[in-house]
């Protein structure tokens, strides 16, 4: 592709994402494709001859669009949102442009002091403690996803405490609540299931406390050792909120690394009247949370944060000849291959700084707000129907709700509001009951397609009466 072509076809790529932006709610939400559709209209072997970029568009409005899930589209509210944006689809445009590899400051320099430097900002901006600063003892590293920094977290932690008598002896806690990827982090980590303990939750489905202390206390009375406590602040299913303060006094004592999963609701801090999601996380070792869920950013795009950044570096760093350098060895840069899994890195970088610049702190907040407060007035509307019921408050963009009638019902009425095409919701469980969950955070999420949400669902339950 010839730098005049390439030009050409970049004008057109960006003019077909513009036009699928202002055409997006023409889709229904939820691809309808069957399984193997696309499959049978690819050709079965990739091109001889170079094709023109005009038809690959073609085929991408033709073939693709029809097996895409509109997670963009003002009417998705399923899972948790994954936003993008202009500013963050340039920013991960120039990323690629540039097409640099971070893996050391010295492969470009740039790309890890700006990394550093934003989440600097973001620790500002999000009212984080200032352990977390990359000019102090600890720092902030981007990963792929809230799994990965879970799984460098475990894997600290672990090293931390593995020499007082090997892997088997340590133990793990999440709360029944915790996110999948505490699981899989520990199973990846080398741990049998039972070395993960799940603890009790309250009725407002948040980790209880006494329930862990208990756990921890009849684990040392064993004679294991207590390694790594996961808090989870706005759980998957429902937004619960795991009380950090309490949980940190109890690990404190006993040496244990205390990690917070904050992956959905950390966004939440951008406004300061919901920085109650901030509780505790100066005294912790790790937190993680993901701006590319509600800030805007594009996947992918998760923070961890550290307060001692050593027993990460411990944890992750080998060290071969190949990749010895001046700057490195000097130990006045940082590098972040030794901060997570793999070698190389995406200047993902880029992108959060067109967003932070892009919108500002106010506009983040008003997105934000915009969210919280149409999630606000949907739950109110929901406890005055006769017919539905909240499962879980309301306190950040989701809702959790059901009707008053069997799972079965529950499921026929989700699988009703899905099929029409015009939103998407998704489900969870939780005490054994199915409901329907109702995420409200997209970027183009206004006022009226909450309403449009909620005649499709009144038009299947019926008017409140
Ligand atoms: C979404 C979510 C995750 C997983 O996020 P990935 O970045 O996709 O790994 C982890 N924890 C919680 C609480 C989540 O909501």
């Amino acid at each position: 592709m010839s730098p005049e072509a390439f030009r050409a076809a970049g004008y057109a790529a960006i003019d077909w994402i513009v036009r699928y932006l202002e055409q997006i709610e023409s889709y229904p939400v939820r691809s309808r494709a069957e399984p193997g559709q696309l499959r049978r209209r690819l050709p079965r072997a990739a091109p001889e001859q170079g094709e023109s970029f005009d038809d690959v568009l073609r085929d991408l409005d033709e073939l693709i669009l029809p097996g895409i899930t509109h997670w963009q589209s003002p009417g998705f509210f399923a899972y948790f949102p994954a936003n993008s944006s202009p500013p963050g689809i340039l920013g991960e445009l120039l990323s690629v442009g540039l097409g640099v590899q971070g893996m050391m400051w010295v492969t470009s320099p740039a790309a890890t002091e700006l990394e550093s430097h934003v989440l600097d900002w973001l620790v500002g901006a999000l009212g984080l403690p200032e352990a977390f600063l990359c000019t102090g003892a600890g720092g902030g590293v981007i990963q792929d996803s809230a799994s990965s920094a879970a799984l460098c977290a475990l894997v600290a932690a672990r090293e931390q405490t593995r020499g007082e008598g090997g892997l088997r002896r340590l133990r793990l806690y999440a709360s029944t609540q915790a996110h999948s990827s505490i699981a899989k982090g520990a199973k990846i980590a080398g741990f049998e299931p039972d070395q993960l303990r799940l603890i009790e939750v309250d009725d407002a489905l948040a980790m209880r406390p006494d329930a862990l202390a208990a756990a921890i206390e009849a684990d040392v009375a064993d004679g294991v050792r207590p390694c790594f406590v996961c808090a989870t602040v706005g759980t998957t299913a429902t937004t619960a909120i795991d009380p950090v303060p309490a949980i940190a006094e109890i690990c404190r004592p006993h040496g244990v690394w205390l990690h917070v999963d904050g992956a959905y609701a950390g966004s939440a801090a951008i406004c300061p009247e919901l920085r109650w999601v901030n509780e505790g996380l100066d005294q912790v070792d790790s937190y993680c949370f993901n701006p590319h869920k509600w800030l805007l950013t594009p996947f992918d795009c998760t923070v961890l944060w550290v307060a001692d950044r050593r027993p990460l570096i411990d944890a992750m760093r080998i060290d071969p000849d190949y990749l010895h350098n001046a700057a490195s060895a000097s130990e006045a840069v940082i590098d972040y291959r030794d901060w997570h899994v793999p070698l190389g890195r995406r200047f993902r970088a880029l992108k959060l700084w067109t967003v932070l610049r892009s919108y500002g702190l106010q506009g983040l907040r008003d997105h934000v707000r915009r969210h919280v407060q149409l999630a606000q007035q949907l739950a109110e509307r929901i406890d005055a129907h006769p017919r539905l019921e909240r499962l879980a408050p309301t306190r950040l963009g989701l809702v959790c709700f059901r009707l008053r009638a069997s799972d079965e019902d529950n499921q026929r009425l989700l699988d009703a509001l899905n099929d029409s095409g015009a939103l998407y919701l998704t489900h969870a469980r939780v005490h054994d009951r199915l409901f329907l969950r109702m995420a409200v955070g997209g970027r183009l999420t206004e006022a009226r397609h909450v309403e449009a949400a909620w005649a499709q669902i009144v038009s299947r339950v019926g008017d409140p009466g």
